[in-house]
């Protein structure tokens, strides 16, 4: 994707292109690692972390995706208008209290993680007259959402309960799965595999998701019946410290506005916080931290041209940010038109790591003045 340092499209914007060919080799890939009967679902929350639902999920259905999982009901919602009804849309962060007939209205499955919510479901499907499906979170170890041991002991106690509220799935989500020697996870998935059994011994149909991407890379018994990945399928790389296996589907390229020779030492941005040397060559682009350039990648990230790192110099500022291009020569310098700052060799997870954060937060912070440009589909 990073072949040449042409822009497409206008070149006045920063282009935002996502490889939908690239992104379906993904799920299909994850799809190739998975166990016996478990199916891949697809984690598209947060507008496709950042790269847009809209395009993203019907490539993910064409791809056979059928299970899908969102943060929101509004987010829910959208999808199903896009997808139509074939698809089961799984709400992760549960419904809003009073909400649940309209969540049941939409074909949602909500995530519950409190008794109190289980009750409040089964009893909007008795109002309803029709037991519309859920799904139930447990905290196998993570203490984030999920029903403590007791509650969950309370729940599996309350076969009333237990029939009115048609719990057709059961989740919880792991810690560690990207550290594959951490303690942690073979400890969740025992608590969890002994919570799903308990379940299934009353609620014969219920079915089991544990895994997130990473999660897939742990191990076939961490497969369970769907497994949720959403980064891997968005080229994040889902066994930190090995070779990345997912392809790159994110390339962001930013037009280079001005290109400046400087003939006496001198100090470049905001802060004044970098000094370059007289003889040095540099190139300022459009886009800064409105646009998900994080700031605090300043003094250590770096953009890609003429095949090579260029780094950035001084801080990011709002709109723009400089880049040292001395290193390029005369014909280079004249050819550069713009400067990429994501492309498969400038992965996500590098630059997340120049920022002090992950590449989740990096595509997530993806900006708005792109012209985003689908390849595939
Ligand atoms: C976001 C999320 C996922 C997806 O995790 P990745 O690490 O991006 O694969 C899976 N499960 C839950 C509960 C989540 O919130």
């Amino acid at each position: 994707m990073n072949a040449d340092d042409k822009m497409t499209g206008d070149v006045r914007e920063g282009v935002l292109t996502i490889d939908l060919q690239a992104l379906g080799d993904n799920y299909l890939a994850l799809c190739d690692k998975l166990a016996g009967g478990a199916r891949c679902g697809a984690v598209v929350k947060a507008d496709a972390y950042g790269l847009g639902m809209a395009r993203v999920a019907p490539a993910l259905y064409k791809r056979g995706c059928r299970d899908f999982f969102v943060a929101t009901e509004g987010e829910g919602e959208t999808l199903r208008q896009l997808l139509g009804d074939d698809v089961r849309i799984v709400v992760l962060t549960g419904v809003r209290p009073g909400c649940e007939a309209d969540c049941a209205t939409s074909g949602l499955v909500p995530t519950l993680f409190t008794l109190g919510q289980v009750r409040a479901w089964a009893e909007a499907c008795a109002r309803r007259g029709d037991a519309a499906p859920c799904a139930v979170k447990v905290d196998s170890g993570m203490t984030r959402l999920g029903m403590t041991g007791e509650e969950f002991d309370q729940l599996l106690a309350d076969r009333e309960l237990l029939r009115a509220a048609n719990i057709e799935l059961m989740l919880s989500h792991l810690a560690c799965a990207d550290e594959p020697s951490h303690p942690q996870n073979a400890a969740q998935l025992q608590r969890f595999r002994r919570a799903g059994e308990r379940l299934r011994a009353q609620c014969p149909q219920v079915q089991l998701s544990l895994a997130n991407s990473s999660g897939i890379f742990l191990g076939a018994e961490y497969h369970f019946d769907v497994t949720r990945p959403g980064s891997a399928l968005y080229g994040i790389n889902p066994v930190p410290g090995s070779d990345n296996p997912m392809r790159p589907v994110v390339e962001l390229r930013l037009p280079v506005i001005q290109k400046r020779y400087v003939s006496a030492d001198c100090a470049v941005g905001y802060g004044a916080t970098a000094q370059v040397p007289a003889g040095s060559w540099l190139a300022v682009a459009r886009g800064g931290y409105a646009d998900g350039i994080l700031r605090t990648q300043s003094g250590r990230g770096c953009g890609w041209g003429a095949g090579r790192r260029l780094p950035m110099v001084g801080r990011v500022s709002m709109d723009s940010t400089v880049f040292d291009i001395s290193a390029l020569d005369a014909t280079e310098r004249e050819a550069l038109e713009s400067i990429q700052v994501l492309n498969g060799e400038l992965t996500v997870d590098e630059v997340g790591a120049y920022a002090g954060t992950i590449g989740y937060e990096i595509l997530t912070s993806l900006g708005r003045r792109y012209y985003r440009r689908y390849l595939g589909s």
